[in-house]
């Protein structure tokens, strides 16, 4: 559907669509613009539409308040509340309901649920308003150069069901919008312009009026009113208002001052200001002039802002340098304050910066402020500027001080690993500055994919002379969307109701008669009602029997419940008869005593890590079960124990686990987002899965009446899968049980073997490994002794070659390294003329052991030889010094070979090192 054709569609009507009540008592009147064609609303005649306007507001604002960001909702949330508005609470910008955004994008989001891949819309309060905290990164290089863009802004959310009760429509909209800029911000009607615009999206459309102030557009009302396409459409049944206006601009309009940041961060700037020693206030009047003219004119040159900085600078009366050194202090500023609230905002919702999902665009913006304060010089840390987001932001975001010092511990291990990486950074951008290449955009991004060098590094080190100004947005087009997950589809099933779904009504049938409907590819069954749970929600399907045949498989497609059978023979089971099935009772409580754990674990992981802690995935099956929670780094043995501790404590508590079906408004309102552990839910009724007392979450699984049934949690092994992942596997119940039985009886058998019981088998332990190393140091006391002697034959044997030195190799795969490492420097201490190379087998691989004596080292080194030979054995390369030196390689093949022609390998280093010396 074309955004154009609907547009001549609502235009050809406007006193139908576009006309409201307001332009009429006002004297609103519809123009024409010259120069782009569009039409809009306004009391003063107009030769084009606000989108052509200067930004005149800069420096002469048309209002005598001034509102800054916080005191801008304050007036406003009151004015709305005054006039019968709910006003809640934002909603995280982590966009936990809807599988296909990781982000809250826009403040409509908060009230759209995917249904069937239709997006049906619940709003809590009727009307209401919301102050969204929006994530947005397709803007991440405008951040501070425009003085409007964000990566993570306020959408003010006025939004309505028009057919709901409290509901209005069109009218009443544009009145209270009006009187917002009006009579709460102070602007004349003269100076406000409604221009008219079409919205479409998921199915629905409607007609919007976007507002404008001397050329800055301050909100958008939009009135979905139908669905369907131009061609066919019908009026919803619940018309909606989705008005978003940006706070930041609310307020900088009232501001007028040279950018939306310097209203937005005011109180965050002026501490900043003073830590680093910059002067902002006496260039106010510059920067105004400098940022009305570049906003003015940005839209021209959005490919390279350099040169509209240039032709500014003319205008100025400046040069290019002498403009920058003016601007970009400013915009650096710009950008720390946007990015640090961004993150601010995100990790405190749960989000982590990672190179996976929608935490990859969080690290790159945390990395950008890291090397821009670096490449400033600014000596500012991220957690104090975030506590000063925080203490500005306090009156409107309370719960920003809950997470704090979880942010704190995030963006201290993000900046430690950043840190800890800049050297090789550094470096490899210094070998890149030596060859002069001059890195593509591509190249920029494959550096970062692979080193994480920010191109903000590569600009400070002098590789790059300006970043490319679609850097970022390639960069976040890569990771922009969710995989799509696929469930295999059998056949279609239609025309069938239903499966009824024995276990939820009653989770302990394992019995029970069902009547065939249908049979599909003669092994899946259709039964009316089943006691089996199909593989879900990561929890692994019953087994069993119907009819004595064996279950091996249960799948669900939409609401049908698929039986897998191995029939002997073709029409074993008939349709319309009546069977009998009986569920695995052994499986099924052992997937279910794990699938319960899972949720007690999570919680406990939680606790004992921190509140960014979710579940990323999970699966339960009958003898194992795991899950992986989001986590910054690898567990320690200590957090392990105490994960572990903390979930078999709620075993022994026992408490009860009660499950209800809710209203998903009522189930988010009470338990919030956080029953979104296994991702959203796409139906209006949600089973949630309350441990009292522990963890509440959305789950279609089985669990068991109260957590004593477990028994016992036992965490096998953990593991960081993934940047950002952690996985812990476990057992529980009686499979726990039998894993703690056979570590025991490992345990006795080791034991045994030391001639030890089990309490004393430590100490019996530590005797074996004092003997070994007595034996061991015994053995080199030996070799010492008699190595003189040995020394002495190496040098008889050694052959003399033409270029003066005297080779000796050897093979050996019985005597280990220690002995042949200590005749090799036995041998060069007689011998200074002696090369010596023991080739020794190790297990699957060959050990190169080198050394050179002092006569022979002056012309070839060690190192250098066991690097050849450990290439001609299949290895990397080794390492070492001139003297000694040792590599490696598993190519048994070439031994013989390398020994046979070690006269010719040396003389072809000689070679080759004459021909680069
Ligand atoms: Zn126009
Ligand atoms: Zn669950």
């Amino acid at each position: 559907m074309e955004k154009q054709s609907l547009l001549s569609l609502f235009s050809s009507n406007p006193d139908k669509y576009y006309k409201v009540s307001l332009f009429d008592e006002k004297g609103f009147k519809r123009q024409n613009c010259k120069l782009c064609g569009k039409f809009f609303w306004s009391i003063i005649d107009k030769e084009s539409c606000p989108e052509h306007d200067n930004y005149s507001f800069i420096g002469d604002p048309p209002t005598s308040k001034r509102l800054d960001f916080v005191n801008t909702w304050k007036e406003l949330s009151s004015f709305f509340r005054k006039n019968d508005h709910e006003v809640i609470q934002r909603y995280p910008v982590v966009c936990r309901w809807r599988e296909d955004l990781y982000f809250t994008i826009a403040s409509i989001v908060d009230f759209q649920r995917v249904m069937n891949g239709k997006i049906v819309f619940e709003i809590p309060k009727n009307p209401l308003v919301v102050p969204q905290m929006c994530l947005r990164f397709n803007d991440i290089e405008n951040v501070g150069l425009t003085g409007r863009h964000y990566t993570s802004f306020c959408m003010v959310g006025q939004t309505c069901n028009a057919d709901a009760p409290g509901g209005y429509w069109k009218d009443k909209c544009i009145e209270l919008d009006h009187s917002l800029l009006k009579n709460v911000l102070g602007i004349k009607s003269e100076e406000i312009t409604f221009v008219e615009d079409v919205w479409m999206g998921a199915g629905a459309f409607g007609y919007s009026l976007e507002y404008y102030v001397r050329g800055l557009e301050l909100g958008n009302a939009v009135f979905t009113e139908f669905e369907g396409d131009e061609h066919n459409y019908r009026t919803l049944d619940n018309k909606i208002i989705d008005m978003g206006a940006g706070l930041e601009r609310l307020s900088w309009i009232t501001m007028g001052s040279p950018t939306s940041y310097d209203a937005t961060f005011g109180p965050v700037f002026k501490k900043l200001v003073d830590i680093i020693g910059i002067d902002i206030d006496s260039k106010a009047e510059f920067l105004s002039r400098y940022f009305r003219i570049f906003s003015e004119n940005y839209s021209n040159y959005q490919n390279d802002p350099r040169i509209l900085k240039t032709n500014i600078a003319k205008e100025l009366g400046l040069s290019y340098e002498a403009l920058e050194k003016i601007v970009l202090p400013f915009e650096t500023l710009s950008i720390i304050a946007d990015h640090t609230r961004t993150l601010l905002f995100a990790i405190s919702d749960g989000s982590l910066p990672s190179n996976v999902g929608g935490g990859y665009n969080l690290r790159i913006i945390l990395r950008r402020t890291l090397a821009l304060l670096a490449r400033f010089g600014w000596n500012l840390n991220l957690e104090d500027i975030m506590d000063l987001h925080i203490e500005q932001l306090k009156s409107m975001y309370p719960e920003l001080k809950e997470h704090k010092n979880d942010v704190r511990t995030i963006i201290q291990i993000e900046s430690d690993r950043y840190s800890s990486s800049k050297e090789r950074m550094y470096s490899i951008a210094n070998s890149m500055l030596m060859s002069k290449k001059r890195p593509r955009v591509e190249d920029l991004i494959r550096m970062y994919e692979s080193d994480g060098i920010t191109p903000d590094l590569l600009l400070e080190t002098g590789v790059i002379e300006k970043i490319p100004p679609d850097f970022y947005l390639k960069l976040a087009e890569l990771h922009a969307s969710h995989e799509s997950k696929q469930i295999p589809v059998i056949e279609t099933v239609s025309g069938l109701n239903p499966t009824r779904l024995l276990y939820y009504e009653d989770g302990s049938i394992r019995e029970f008669d069902a009547k065939i409907l249908k049979i599909l590819e003669g092994k899946y069954l259709i039964l009316d009602k089943t006691a089996f749970y199909p593989r879900g929600g990561g929890q692994e399907p019953d087994f069993g029997s119907i009819e004595g045949i064996k279950v091996t498989d249960v799948i669900k497609q939409n609401e049908i419940v698929l039986h897998k059978v191995q029939v002997p023979y073709k029409d074993h089971f008939l349709e319309n008869k009546i069977v009998h099935g009986i569920v695995d009772n052994i499986r099924r409580r052992s997937i279910t005593k794990n699938h319960s754990a899972t949720h007690i674990l999570n919680s406990a992981a939680r606790n004992s890590l921190g509140s960014w802690v979710w579940q990323n995935s999970a699966f339960k099956e009958e003898h194992y079960a795991r899950l992986d929670i989001t986590h910054h780094s690898a567990l320690t043995k200590q957090e392990i124990n105490q994960i572990e501790r903390t979930a078999n404590e709620v075993v022994q508590r026992n408490l009860p686990i009660i499950i209800n079906v809710f209203e998903r408004s009522n189930a988010e309102e009470k338990y919030t987002f956080r029953i979104y552990q296994g991702g959203a839910v796409p139906s209006n009724n949600v089973r949630i899965v309350n441990i009292e007392g522990w963890d509440v979450e959305a789950c279609g699984g089985t669990h068991v009446n109260k957590t004593g049934e477990i028994g016992l949690i036992k965490i096998l092994k953990t593991e960081r899968i993934q940047d950002g992942v952690v996985r812990l596997e476990y057992v529980s119940g009686n499979n726990a049980f039998q894993y703690v039985q056979s570590q025991d009886s490992q345990l006795l058998h080791i034991a045994q073997s030391l001639g030890s019981s089990k309490e004393k088998v430590i100490e019996s332990f530590d005797k074996v490994t004092v003997e070994n190393d007595l034996i061991k140091r015994k053995f080199r006391m030996l070799v010492n002794r008699f190595s003189d002697n040995m020394a002495a034959i190496v040098s008889q044997k050694a052959t003399k070659s033409k270029s003066g030195l005297k080779i000796y190799g050897i093979y050996d795969d019985e005597i280990g390294d220690d002995y042949y490492i200590a005749l090799g420097e036995k041998s060069i201490d007689i011998d200074p003329f002696l090369v010596y190379v023991a080739l020794i087998q190790d297990q699957e691989r060959i050990k190169v052991i080198v050394f050179v004596g002092e006569e022979s080292r002056k012309i070839i080194k060690a190192s250098r030889i066991a690097k050849e030979i450990s290439l001609k054995l299949g290895g990397t390369g080794g390492g070492g010094t001139d003297k000694f030196a040792q590599g490696g390689g598993r190519d048994k093949g070439k031994i013989h070979d390398c020994l046979k022609n070690l006269e010719n390998l040396l003389t072809d280093i000689l070679d080759s090192s004459e021909k680069n010396g």
